[in-house]
């Protein structure tokens, strides 16, 4: 798989790590309560379809991108900086 960088181009997936849902960017409040922690820190979801995954590239330039991809044929849809990245 081929991962658009927006900094550095098109690269191999190899180059980066993998952090998981991009959802981790939406943490919820100090005093959101105990089910919203335990789901936010336990409970993942596995889909068949497109996905926004947070990837730091640590064989490039270390900059943390949100990858909007599709699972069940790796296509790569976006790719953009977490900081700049749309919900
Ligand atoms: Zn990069």
């Amino acid at each position: 798989m081929r991962i658009p960088c927006p900094i550095c181009g098109d690269r191999d997936r190899r180059e980066f790590y993998y952090q998981g849902d991009a959802v981790a960017l939406n943490r919820p409040d100090p005093d959101a309560g105990e089910a919203a922690w335990d789901d936010y820190v336990h409970l993942r979801d596995n889909p068949a379809g497109i996905t926004r995954d947070l990837w730091c590239h640590e064989g490039g330039c270390s900059a943390w991108i949100v990858v909007t991809r599709n699972t069940a044929t790796h296509e790569v849809i976006k790719a953009e900086l977490a900081r700049k990245a749309t919900k």
